[in-house]
């Protein structure tokens, strides 16, 4: 176990590169999307910190506003802009009172739209795309000289860079759980989507950048660490033994990293889960029994229209070889209802695969046309009330595998590794090793360690449970034994 108290803890605005006294600044970041936006929006703030940045929630304390966006559906960008109308009155009244505000648009809208995105509203200052974050300080020195930036050059090698010399850093207090980016951009070019254009091509980060920033982590009070990337399975990184190695193997290297307890990766293809990461399910016991593995459609003919590049009994095929390896696993999913061409037949498909793999969580949206992508100029577009009805078909499939997996996990006894106060006093939440939220009295000593709990209990999404004194884990647990002396309920 790592001895948290013993860690030369460095707050942000003591790592290196520090400017002599920078003024004190506020910056508020709001984050759309994927995961993989959660943890840009986090290393921006760490590059504003030497700047005099350090966060605020309240919007109208902000010196500096960053919407780091999402471009995958149409709605997902038109919530930008009309957040940018309600931060336009907020930067107005701050000017009344005398103080500056910047504003800037960051992440896969910015890529997609650049300098349409500050004609359409002025008050933006600086538009920069995903991989341009780590030049933050360099485009808020040109924005403070009145230049409108706007920068979307997509230069990955430069980001991966920056991010290897983070982790040369002193060691920074981190949350128990958290994100690490291995892979970004995606050259497979689904028909309805846009990441290929938005994030670029597919770009692994080497062995030996993940092995370092993954310890630097730990040493921080990292127990689990969730691998990021577009198409996190269809990550090749260059190993020190000279060789190119696949995630699969890349898990078994940062399963020996002392003091990470949990390991997650999304998200993946199926194109992409070879035997090598199908066996780490098996054989890793801190790779938790989870996997989201999008299908999209349970037709042969819509996978094909999307240039998923495999077919159904595929899908099922390697279903059936993950649960052999790892019975317990949840399945998790992404559905796209209403692709152009999809017949009620072509519906009816994607829910009898839903029923016959039976789901521990799916995420499921509306098919929403993306400019340039060839879904948004295909016939056979499917009309908005047909999509609406479909989806909430499926969602109610989908909601009731979800209560069933829940409710089978009702008087077991799990890990669960506690990250933070729950929404009541006395009240901590953690995550189960099936990523349910799991709310559990106990005392907040208990933050940052795992802990047995039994399930007493079933929400919609969460797991309720109670601590278990000198109980060993024995249900769906990652670890055998309870790690952790500060057991005192
Ligand atoms: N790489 C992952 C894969 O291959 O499944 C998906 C990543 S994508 C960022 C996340 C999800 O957004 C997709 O799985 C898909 O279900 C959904 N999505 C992407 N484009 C979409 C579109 N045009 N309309 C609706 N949903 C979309
Ligand atoms: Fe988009 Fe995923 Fe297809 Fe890549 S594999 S184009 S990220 S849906």
């Amino acid at each position: 176990m790592t001895d948290r108290l013993d860690i030369e803890v460095a707050d942000a605005a003591g790592a290196a590169n520090v400017k002599a006294d920078p003024p004190k600044r506020k910056v508020f970041t709001r984050t759309y999307g994927c995961q993989m936006n959660v943890y840009d929006s986090e290393r921006m703030n760490d590059v504003l910190a030497p700047q005099g940045y350090s966060v605020t929630e309240d919007l109208a304390d902000a010196d500096l506003v960053i919407l780091n966006t999402c471009h995958i559906r149409e709605k997902a960008a038109e919530k930008v802009y009309s957040e940018l109308g309600r931060i336009r009155k907020v930067k107005e009244e701050r000017a009344l009172a005398g103080k500056d505000m910047m504003v800037g648009v960051a992440g896969c809208v910015a890529q997609a739209e650049g300098e349409e995105i500050s004609r359409r509203a002025p008050i933006v200052d600086m538009v920069f795309g995903p991989q341009s974050y780590h030049r933050l300080p360099k485009l808020l020195e040109e924005a403070a000289s009145g230049k409108k930036v706007v920068e979307t050059e997509f230069d990955i090698d430069a980001k991966f860079e920056h991010l290897s010399e983070r982790a040369a850093r002193p060691v920074q207090k981190r949350p128990p759980a958290a994100f690490l980016t291995v892979q970004e951009g995606c050259d497979k070019f689904c028909t309805f989507c846009v990441v290929p254009y938005t994030r670029g091509a597919e770009v692994s980060r080497s062995v030996a950048q993940i092995v370092a920033e993954a310890e630097q982590m730990a040493a921080g009070g990292v127990r689990e660490i969730t691998l990021l990337g577009q198409n996190v399975n269809g990550w090749h990184g260059e190993a020190p033994d000279g060789k190119t190695w696949g995630l699969g193997r890349l898990l078994r290297r940062l399963s020996e990293i002392d003091g990470l307890d949990r390991l997650r990766y999304t998200t993946s293809h199926p194109r992409d889960m070879d035997d090598e990461l199908i066996d780490a399910h098996r054989d890793l016991k801190t790779l938790m029994p989870y996997l989201h593995l999008p299908v999209q459609s349970g037709s042969d003919k819509i996978l094909a229209a999307m240039n998923r590049k495999h077919t159904r009994d595929e899908y099922f095929r390697l279903i059936d070889r993950i649960r052999e390896a790892s019975p317990d696993i949840a399945m998790s999913c992404d559905f796209i209802v209403g692709f152009p061409g999809e017949t009620d037949q072509d519906f009816e498909d994607t829910m009898d695969l839903i029923r016959r793999v039976e789901y521990g969580s799916a995420f499921s949206f509306k098919y929403s046309q993306r400019p340039g992508t060839p879904g948004a100029t295909m016939a056979d577009q499917v009309p908005e009330d047909v999509k609406s009805a479909r989806l909430a078909e499926l969602q109610a499939l989908v909601t009731s595998q979800q209560t069933a997996f829940n409710a089978s996990r009702l008087g077991m006894t799990c890990d669960v590794l506690f990250e933070r106060k729950g929404r009541n006093p006395g009240q901590l939440v953690g995550k189960s090793p099936w990523l349910q939220p799991v709310p559990v009295d106990a005392p907040e000593a208990l933050i940052g360690t795992i802990q047995a709990v039994e399930i007493v209990e079933i929400g919609s999404n969460s797991l309720f449970g109670r601590l278990v004194a000198g109980h060993h884990a024995s249900n769906g647990s990652s670890h055998d034994v309870i790690k952790e002396a500060a057991f005192d309920a």
